[in-house]
C-alpha cells in the first residue's frame, strides 16, 4: 500500500470490501480447522488486514472517519460470523465422518444371542411329554422327605437290607433328603385314596455317589399306574410305547428278573441300541442292548402301607434317570458336564 492511496477513502472501503471477498472465498474452500485459523489470523488478528485499516482511520476528517468505521466495523463482524459457520460447518463434517466410521449400515444386523434350554431340560420335557401323552398326570413331591415316605412306606423298614443300597443323606434320624421318587407314589396314593392312579412325577433325588456317571444329586422319573386288574403286560406295552416315542421308533425292550423293594415281580429293562439297532456297538458294549430303567409290579406291601388293599387293586411302577437318557440320548461320556454351567458345553443343545 502506498501512503498515498491511503488517505482516499474511497480506497479503503474498496480495501474493507477485497477483504470480505477474500475471506468468504478461503474459508468455502477451507477443509480443516488450521487453514480457517489462518484465515483469522489474516483478517481479524492483530496484525490482521481489519487492525491495518482501522490504525488508518486517523488521517480522515471526523465525517468520514465515522462512516469508514462503521463499515469496518461490519466487514469485521460480516468475517467473524463466516469464521464461526466454518468451524460449525467442519466439526460437523468429522462428526459425520466419525460416526459413519463406527456404523456401517450396510452390513447385515447381529443377531441377539439367546438362550438355551438345559440338556436336562430337554431329555425331561420329551419323557413327560410322551408319559402325559399315555395318560399320566404330572404331580410333585418334596425333596426333604420323611423316612416313613422314603423307606418304611416302600417296604424298606428300618432293619432291611435294602437301605444299604443306597447311601443317604440324613437330615435327622427321620428325615432324609429323598434317594429316589418314589415317595411321591406313596403321598399320592395316601391322598387320592381312588383308583385309577396314573401319574409321573419328576424331580432331584440325592445320594452319596460321585464319579464320571454318578453325581450326588440327579433327576429321576417315576410313573405309577394303579386300577383294578393291571398286568406286567399292561407295563411291557407301556414301556415299550415309551421308548418308542423317547428314543426311536425302531427301539425294543428286554426285561430281566431284578429286585426292588417296592415292586414284585421287579425287572430291570434293556431297550435294543437306538445306534446300532442291537447289532452290537461301542455305545452299548457290543451287548446290542441299553439298560434303561427299572420296573415291577408294586409291592402288595406298599399297598397295605398306603392305604390300598392288594387284592382288590394291582399296578405297576418305573424309575428312569434323566442323567443316564440325556448322556444316552446326546453323546455325553461325564455326568459333571451338566453341572458346571460351562457355556460351550451348554450352547450345544
Ligand atoms: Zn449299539
Amino acid at each position: 500500500m502506498r501512503d498515498d492511496d491511503l488517505i482516499k477513502p474511497s480506497r479503503v472501503k474498496k480495501d474493507l470490501d477485497k477483504l470480505r471477498t477474500e475471506a468468504e472465498c478461503l474459508l468455502k474452500e477451507a477443509v480443516s480447522r488450521d487453514e480457517v485459523e489462518a484465515v483469522r489470523i489474516q483478517s481479524l488478528g492483530k496484525k490482521g488486514n481489519i487492525s491495518q485499516i482501522l490504525k488508518l482511520m486517523g488521517q480522515f476528517p471526523a465525517e468520514e472517519r465515522k462512516e469508514l468505521g462503521k463499515l469496518a466495523n461490519e466487514a469485521r463482524d460480516f468475517v467473524e460470523d463466516l469464521i464461526a459457520k466454518s468451524f460449525e460447518r467442519l466439526e460437523k463434517k468429522a462428526r459425520q465422518k466419525t460416526l459413519s466410521g463406527q456404523i456401517d449400515v450396510t452390513l447385515p444386523g447381529r443377531k441377539p444371542q439367546q438362550g438355551h434350554k438345559h440338556p436336562l431340560t430337554l431329555t425331561s420335557e420329551k419323557i413327560l411329554n410322551v408319559l402325559q401323552n399315555l395318560g399320566f398326570d404330572l404331580v410333585q413331591g418334596p425333596e426333604i422327605e420323611h423316612d416313613f415316605y422314603n423307606f418304611e412306606a416302600l417296604n424298606v423298614p428300618s432293619d432291611h437290607p435294602a437301605r444299604e443300597m443306597q447311601d443317604t443323606f440324613y437330615v435327622d434320624k427321620d428325615v432324609v433328603l429323598r434317594t429316589q421318587t418314589s415317595p411321591v407314589q406313596i403321598r399320592t396314593m395316601l391322598s387320592l385314596k381312588e383308583i385309577p392312579i396314573r401319574i409321573a412325577s419328576m424331580g432331584r433325588v440325592y445320594r452319596r455317589d460321585q464319579d464320571v456317571t454318578h453325581s450326588p444329586i440327579f433327576h429321576q422319573i417315576e410313573g405309577l399306574f394303579v386300577d383294578k386288574s393291571v398286568t406286567f403286560s399292561d407295563l411291557k406295552g407301556t414301556l415299550t410305547t415309551f421308548v418308542e416315542k423317547v428314543f426311536s421308533e425302531k427301539a425294543r425292550i428286554r426285561m430281566r428278573p431284578s429286585y426292588f423293594p417296592f415292586t414284585e415281580p421287579s425287572a430291570e429293562v434293556d431297550m435294543s441300541c437306538f445306534q446300532c439297532d442291537g447289532a452290537g456297538c461301542r455305545l452299548c458294549k457290543g451287548t446290542g442292548f441299553i439298560e434303561i430303567l427299572g420296573a415291577g409290579m408294586v409291592d402288595p406291601e406298599v399297598f397295605k402301607a398306603s392305604g390300598f388293599d392288594p387284592e382288590k387293586v394291582s399296578g405297576f411302577a418305573f424309575g428312569i434317570g434323566v442323567e443316564r437318557v440325556a448322556m444316552l440320548k446326546y453323546g455325553i461320556s461325564d455326568i459333571r458336564h451338566f453341572y458346571e454351567n460351562d457355556l460351550r458345553f451348554l450352547a450345544q443343545f
